[in-house]
């Protein structure tokens, strides 16, 4: 066995799994807000697993999911303009927006649309065709703004002028911080996202516990990251200490990774955006310094965000809250499946109600 295997060791897992049973006596809800716990909770059959007191609620952790309405109009209004190709990653191709459409229905009427596999590769795309203007869709958490902004360096090093990006990108502490202002959510304590924290360390969260007394603990996606983190939360409930413990200690550091957050801090500025579900939260999303202004895909002629109403009978909004388990959308495995995905917490493979979907049919 390698180091790495030990984190999913089935022996483990039951001497943990079997400490958690019997420490956790009193009834708490946890939420994790990372599309990744999402899938490792489900894939790794701990959700199935866990005592009857402990109660899972996926959270705002998917960034295709949190990405707004209003953003995903955007989107198909640039893919509409002649004078432009869009770059993006896979997963936004089938996110709805208004009346239904997607990336995929707008590129087989005739938009060029680019999927690429790295921010970087959109350089190419812009190289390759100086007519246009190439726009890279910026969806992502901090995981992603790092790679983002050095691209949009290295696009002005390049002296690259028909690059741009479409900064959508979102800050988790805020969205944390706007949950818990919300008197309707039910949550006790957090597993806080792994990859996020390895670029913003601990600190960003110390609010958590400080503020609102919630515990809340980063941890790794194996099922002893998950586990020992449960157990961590149930202690700290014990104690009646709230804290924010660093558990995935082997990946992500108490500050974090300060290179990728400072190229970030270079291109962007936090600045108020707009949440699916959770509506505009102050400071939680990224926008392109003045300083990049000609990278910046908001500042061309015509580009704004409209208002586009929420799809029509789509709960993502209470799923992304923790509000609504997805089985419970009326529509859930009826009208909305991943082959007719009616919110994108079904479109992508990090969404709630995918991962209900998939591991349910399963279990
Ligand atoms: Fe939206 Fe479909 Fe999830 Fe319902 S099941 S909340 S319609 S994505």
């Amino acid at each position: 066995m390698n180091s790495f295997d030990a984190f999913k060791d089935p022996a483990l897992c039951r001497v943990l799994l079997a400490r958690l049973t019997a420490e956790a006596t009193e009834p708490f809800r946890f939420m994790e807000v990372c599309g990744t716990h999402t899938v490792a909770i489900f894939q790794s059959g701990l959700r199935s697993l866990l005592p009857g007191t402990i109660t899972h609620v996926t959270g705002p952790g998917c960034p295709v999911c949190v990405t707004h309405e209003s953003e995903v109009a955007a989107f198909l209004d640039l893919a509409g303009r002649d004078d432009v190709i869009l770059a993006t990653f896979g997963d936004l191709m089938r996110v709805p927006g208004p009346k239904g459409r997607n990336l995929k229905t707008a590129q087989a009427d005739g938009a060029r649309v680019e999927v690429v596999y790295s921010p970087v590769d959109a350089l190419t795309v812009a190289a390759a065709n100086p007519g246009q203007t190439v726009v890279f869709l910026g969806v992502g958490f901090e995981t992603t703004a790092p790679a983002v902004a050095a691209t949009i360096r290295l696009a002005r090093e390049r002296n690259l002028k028909n690059f741009r990006v479409l900064s959508f990108h979102k800050l988790v502490p805020p969205a944390l911080a706007a949950l818990l202002d919300d008197p309707d959510i039910n949550v006790d304590a957090f597993v806080l996202p792994g990859h996020v924290s390895a670029i913003i360390g601990a600190t960003p969260y110390r609010f958590v516990a400080e503020k609102y007394r919630v515990p809340a603990v980063i941890t790794g996606f194996e099922p002893v990251d998950i586990l020992s983190a449960l157990l961590d939360i149930v202690a700290m409930r014990r104690e009646g200490r709230p804290a924010v413990h660093n558990t995935y200690t082997r990946v992500v550091a108490e500050d974090g990774n300060p290179v990728a957050r400072a190229v970030m801090d270079e291109v962007f500025v936090p600045a108020d955006a707009l949440w699916r579900g959770l509506g505009k939260i102050s400071a939680s999303g990224l926008s392109i310094r003045d300083e990049f202004a000609d990278f910046d895909a908001m500042r061309l002629p015509g580009v704004e965000l409209r208002e586009t109403p929420v799809l029509a009978g789509c709960r993502c909004g209470e799923v992304l809250k923790g509000k609504m388990a997805p089985d419970q959308c009326p529509l859930f495995d009826k009208a909305c499946t991943p082959a007719t995905p009616v919110g994108p917490c079904m479109v992508s493979t990090e969404g709630g109600c995918a991962a209900y979907h998939k591991y349910r049919l399963e279990l």
